[in-house]
């Protein structure tokens, strides 16, 4: 019996391998033929001779050309991996960097993380095999803390130029410096101290891994030149080219199909409802194709999602064929890549995407286009040096690439939940975010690379001198830089290394001394994720009564932490007698239960995995304060005294450091209790300025913790 089933087993085997294998060779062979068809195709062998020819090369392409999946591939093909070198490709966005790599793994039949991978915070699918390395840019600017030449690179290719994040502005800066260092070190005389080397032995080629204490040691090390590549969707390379001494810029033809715009008569005043209409609309009433809806975040996806499944449930059976698909930075990898998939026959798609469908990822089968024209934008104010996210309108450039991704296979539409008298209205571009953003990251970033002077640093565009004045002097407060505006060591060094803004990196160092670092661990982790708690509309009451379980009076830092404990005790209860999937499962419907967003849990999961490596590498030691939760408050108030408010008579709250009067956002669990003074970690801007993420310390603390900021005689007149 036993051998029959086996052979049973084999022949089972046998055809579903046969069967896989032949749909293997068609969905290869399927690829092949659609990368040939790409517009860039056509030019693969004019690309790598601009890059052979020009160390510096711009390369505009509409969107959907074939840029950011292409050229790397071509520049392997052309011989830039020879000696060992990468060819790094910078994204903007997280979902980019990773749904790309993927997309271009396949695409070569390798697997991911092999010839083909991707590099981003939190986050690593390289190996010492991989030779074209997807990566957002800050993960770039990180490594360059470790290799200030970027010297396992022979290609770098800044993708999304045009998107101008503050990220991507500070990195051509570098890659510009880093160019010319390894261009000089060809033709400088090679010098090494051979004294210093490991064992004495010359550095070869095959340990140039092998890490910073050699690449140090060795200063008179040559270096094979940098190849940069800048690739925009945006037609103007005249600032690229300029910036980088009047590069070369070259231009790919894009396929473009009409795309007919309709406008609303009257402005909307429910975008959501309004978009929500226009789906079914659509879905009722126009030829086959799917649909990309661009909202601002994961919680509208979330909540667009659920009300268009609740929605289609009133259809008739015939018209309840509509998948949806969300895509937005947080959505665990394996969902993201669903959004490319085509769906079954006879079923239409809508896709719920953020921004990141504008210009980063170009999903197949889009044929009709719906825009509120909103998206969510970073903004700072220099005046109270506080920066927030808030919903603004697009710009007329953006609000035409959206548009543009209905006409990429055949004509299309788009519908703009605006009146075109709007539209004209709108600015023509957006502001580069170095212009509106708070830049003590970056500043910090420099600093540890080594540019002292922020003010002198060649930017493409110089940002607010008021703002890196206030940056600088918040991370003079912040003990990472020194009274002379330099690196303070070693604290500011390891400030720069934790891959966390400056306030957490703050609050990870000053917890070891608090003896609460496995509290701000877990607190720091679940404060990088979007809202730890649902609370959906019709479910207002049961969902508060859940949160009711894990609050603490003491604030919402506390609240979280106790989220994750429990959460973690429940997973290590389930774990036993069960498999770890099975565990997994429970956890995702405890979280159900409790109305707690499974997905913005996991995902802290992994960032507290990765933020306790760190700092376990740096050596700090990683102990609990156990029930001495006063010592986790006042660490909270040592950090983050920065966000530190007090309480008015109305009931609102003046900010000390900044002086901006600001509210409890309702989500809070001190909403009620308002109690005297706070910290807190987020402004959200909407009709009110609501802060978010708060604890309840004593003013007193203030003066004690941060003497730096705060003075006794200044507390009198505080209120
Ligand atoms: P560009 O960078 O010029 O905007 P891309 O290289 O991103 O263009 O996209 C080229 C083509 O590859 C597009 O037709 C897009 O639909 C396709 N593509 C990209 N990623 C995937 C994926 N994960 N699955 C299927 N197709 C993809
Ligand atoms: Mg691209």
């Amino acid at each position: 019996n036993f051998t029959h089933s086996n052979q049973q087993h084999q022949i089972n085997g046998k055809i579903s391998n046969y069967d896989s294998k032949a749909n293997l060779f068609a969905r290869r062979q399927k690829i092949q033929h659609q990368r040939k068809s790409l517009p860039i195709a056509s030019v693969e062998k004019r690309l790598v001779e601009e890059v052979r020819t020009n160390d510096t090369l711009i390369i505009v392409g509409e969107t959907g050309s074939g840029k950011t999946t292409q050229l790397p591939q071509y520049l392997f093909n052309g011989g830039f991996c020879h000696d060992g070198g990468i060819i790094g490709i910078t994204q903007p966005r997280r979902v980019a960097a990773v749904t790309v790599a993927k997309r271009v793994a396949e695409e070569c039949g390798v697997e991911l993380g092999q010839k083909v991978g991707y590099s981003i915070r939190f986050e690593d699918a390289t190996s010492s095999s991989t030779r074209i390395k997807y990566m957002t840019d800050g993960f770039l600017l990180r490594e360059a803390l470790l290799d200030p030449h970027l010297s396992r690179y022979s290609v770098i290719i800044v993708d999304e130029a045009h998107e101008r994040t503050v990220q991507t502005d500070v990195l051509l800066g570098l890659l510009k410096s880093v160019q010319k260092a390894r261009s000089r070190s060809i033709s400088e005389p090679l010098n090494i101290d051979h004294t210093k080397a490991n064992n004495g032995s010359l550095l070869k080629k095959e340990n140039a891994v092998q890490g910073v204490s050699i690449l140090k040691q060795h200063r008179g090390r040559r270096f094979t030149p940098l190849k940069l590549v800048i690739m925009s969707a945006s037609l103007d390379a005249r600032s690229f080219s300029e910036y980088f001494g009047g590069a070369r810029a070259v231009h790919v033809q894009g396929r473009q199909f009409p795309v007919d715009i309709l406008y609303t008569r009257s402005p909307e005043t429910d975008y959501v409802d309004a978009a929500l209409i226009t789906i079914f609309q659509i879905h009722l009433e126009e030829g086959p194709g799917d649909i990309l809806v661009f909202l601002t975040g994961q919680e509208e996806i979330e909540s667009v999602e659920r009300l268009v499944q609740e929605r289609l449930l009133q259809l008739p059976e015939v018209n309840q064929k509509l998948l949806t698909f969300p895509i937005f930075s947080s959505l665990p990898s394996e969902k993201q890549m669903k959004v490319f998939m085509p769906a079954p026959v006879g079923f239409r798609k809508v896709i719920l995407a953020t921004n990141i469908a504008e210009t980063s990822v170009t999903i197949p089968g889009i044929k009709y286009v719906i825009d509120p024209g909103l998206v969510k934008a970073r903004t700072y104010c220099c005046q109270t040096g506080i920066e927030s996210l808030i919903v603004v309108a697009t710009s007329k450039a953006q609000a035409l690439q959206r548009s543009g991704r209905a006409g990429r296979e055949g004509p299309g539409k788009c519908f703009r939940l605006y009146p075109e008298s709007e539209f004209q209205r709108l600015k023509d571009s957006t502001m580069p975010e170095i212009q509106r953003c708070n830049l003590s990251n970056v500043i910090l970033q420099l600093k540890a690379l080594g540019v002292d002077d922020i003010v002198g640093f060649d930017f493409m565009e110089k940002p607010d001198r008021i703002a890196i004045v206030r940056s600088l002097e918040s991370l003079y407060l912040l003990g990472a830089l020194t009274e002379e505006y330099k690196l303070a060591e070693p604290v500011g060094n390891q400030m720069a290394r934790l891959p966390v803004e400056p306030i957490y990196s703050k609050a990870l160092i000053l917890a070891s001394q608090f003896n609460c670092l496995e509290e701000m661990l877990i607190t720091v982790a679940m404060l990088q994720v979007e809202s730890i708690f649902y609370t959906p509309r019709d479910k207002l009451e049961e969902s508060r009564t859940a949160m009711k379980c894990f609050s603490s009076p003491e604030g919402d830092h506390q609240t979280l932490l106790n989220v994750y404990r429990t959460a973690n005790e429940f997973l290590e209860k389930s774990k036993i007698g069960t498999s770890k999937e099975k565990a997994e499962k429970n956890l995702r419907k405890w979280c159900k239960e409790n109305f707690i967003n499974g997905r913005s849990l996991r995902h802290a999961r992994d960032v507290h995995s990765q933020i306790k490596g760190n700092v376990e590498q740096m050596g700090l030691r990683v102990t609990s304060c156990e029930d001495d939760m006063l010592q986790f408050r006042r660490c909270l108030a040592a950090s983050f005294f920065l966000n530190a408010a007090l309480k008015q008579p109305d009931g609102t709250y003046r900010v000390l450091f900044s002086g901006q009067m600001v509210q409890i956002h309702p989500s809070s669990v001190l909403f009620r209790t308002k109690p005297e003074c706070i910290i807190f970690n987020e402004l959200v801007r909407t009709n009110h300025n609501y802060v978010r993420n708060i604890t309840r310390i004593d003013y007193l603390w203030l003066p004690e913790l941060a003497p730096q900021c705060y003075t006794l005689q200044e507390s009198e007149s505080w209120c």
